[in-house]
């Protein structure tokens, strides 16, 4: 835990640049705190909770910094928890730090990345997965994710988590009592019983482990790159996903010397698109450099638009053997010069014909890149979805939950209760109901300072 716990903490909440800057104080002593720095009507303490009211930011000799808003909010019913009181100044940054300052000086500690939102989670007003939704909506790119985040804020995934704790529980002290009370036989399930439980509750566990790879996508995107021969329109088909002169477009070949990368929506899926400089023979010094940074992004890759000019013979233009480890999708550009006719022979079956100039075809490779992200025509945005951190400890609630089963078939109840104990300890890790320093200390520095 940074610092104290019950120190009463303070910190801009807003971002730079804006009109009005919210500074939030939270802890036992916000309300105090705040009479020392604000003169209004009332001290404070005497406004009634959850109203705005005017009065100023003064130093301690009664000078004004600035004429700004206050409004406080009484424990437990704040953000944190805690009795909070938020100011809001104007936007400056010298006048908002000014006003933070005397907030310190009155009785606070600055507040570290995150620790508003911790103090929510080890108050009780947010599971751990809720708290992280919080971070996960301020990095949102798209609407997708957006959805996600919310989703998983209003707690969603943490009900589901909460449920399966639940029920790991109750069957884990099912299995318990065998061994607590081993003369009792009374009330006992039947092994079957326990085992179909188990299965049930692994069932689970794989539902929620499968959403992994689209909690993946949905928050950080997918790596997409456009490579071919020069000339053949990468950045014109940049720009065109794009919508706008990103790249520079030449008739001049390898004009586009280094990568470019933007991040784009396609079909709701966060897309870091990059464009690179021809794979080619490259006259100079910078442009072998274009052709080195396009191998390696082309390396880093997760899925690779290739891109060739149908009005050209294809075989010249085909990607060198190995070039990459990720799928290619194949994109026969140029559709616009070769109207109807068939591609070239031995084009690639499957590739999707475009115009860059006309944006003709654009839909079917927005659909084809759909597809393969999902690897599936008829994929759904799931309900939740998992990250990094809650599929790890899925993956041991899973494995945990086979060895019960097997441990159960066999009526080893002891070393079953073990195997229980230890899927249950994994899921509640995961919303937080037992959760160590160290792993709130990694989640909540992803945070910014003031969340
Ligand atoms: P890059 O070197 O692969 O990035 O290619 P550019 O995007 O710079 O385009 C090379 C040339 O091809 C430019 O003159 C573009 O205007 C032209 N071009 C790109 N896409 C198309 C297209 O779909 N149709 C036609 N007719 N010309 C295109």
């Amino acid at each position: 835990m940074p610092g104290n716990s019950t120190d009463t903490i303070a910190a801009i909440a807003s971002g730079a640049g804006g009109a009005i800057a919210v500074l939030r104080v939270s802890g036992a002593d916000a309300t105090a705190v705040a009479g020392r720095v604000w003169r209004g009507r009332a001290a404070p303490g005497r406004l009634r909770p959850r109203e705005l009211h005017l009065g100023y930011a003064c130093t301690p000799d009664g000078t004004a910094l600035d004429q700004c808003l206050l409004v406080r909010f009484a424990a437990p019913a704040s953000y944190t928890g805690e009795d909070m009181v938020e100011l809001h100044t104007h936007g400056g940054l010298y006048v908002a730090r000014a006003v933070l300052a005397e907030v310190l000086r009155a009785g606070t500690r600055h507040a570290e990345p995150g620790e508003f939102t911790r103090r929510a989670f080890l108050n009780g007003k947010l599971d751990l997965t809720q708290a992280e939704a919080v971070a996960d909506i301020v990095a949102a790119h798209t609407a997708s994710a957006l959805r996600l985040a919310n989703r998983q804020a209003e707690g969603r995934l943490g009900r589901r988590v909460g449920t399966l704790y639940d029920r790991l529980t109750a069957v884990g002290a099912e299995v318990e009592s065998r061994l607590d009370f081993p003369d009792e036989r009374l009330g006992w399930l039947p092994p079957p019983r326990v085992l179909a439980e188990i299965h049930a509750l692994r069932d689970e566990v794989a539902g929620l482990l499968a959403t992994r790879r689209a909690g993946e996508i949905l928050r950080h995107g997918i790596h997409v790159v456009i490579a071919g021969l020069p000339n053949v329109g990468k950045s014109s088909l940049m720009n065109a996903v794009l919508g706008r002169d990103r790249a520079i477009v030449t008739d001049i070949p390898g004009t586009t010397r280094d990568t470019l990368e933007e991040l784009a929506q396609i079909r709701g899926i966060p897309v870091r698109l990059t464009d690179t400089a021809g794979l080619h023979t490259a006259a100079g010094p910078i442009e072998r450099l274009g052709v080195e940074r396009s191998l390696a992004s082309l390396g880093a890759a997760q899925l690779v638009l290739w891109v060739y000019d149908a009005s050209q013979p294809y075989a010249p233009q085909a990607p060198p053997p190995a070039v990459t480890p990720a799928p290619l999708l194949y994109v026969a550009n140029k559709g616009d010069l070769v109207g109807e006719a068939p591609l070239p022979p031995g084009a690639p079956a499957g590739a999707v014909r475009v115009s860059a100039l006309t944006g003709a075809g654009l839909d079917t490779l927005y659909e084809a890149i759909e597809h393969a992200v999902w690897e599936s025509p008829d994929w759904r945005e799931p309900e939740c979805a998992v990250n990094a951190r809650h599929a790890a400890l899925l993956e041991t609630a899973a494995a945990s939950l086979s060895d019960a089963a097997a441990e159960v078939s066999r009526e080893a109840w002891e070393l079953a209760a073990v195997a229980l104990r230890a899927a249950t300890l994994a899921t509640g890790r995961l919303i937080g109901r037992t959760a160590a320093p160290d792993v709130l200390d990694a989640i909540f520095s992803r945070f910014c300072i003031g969340k």
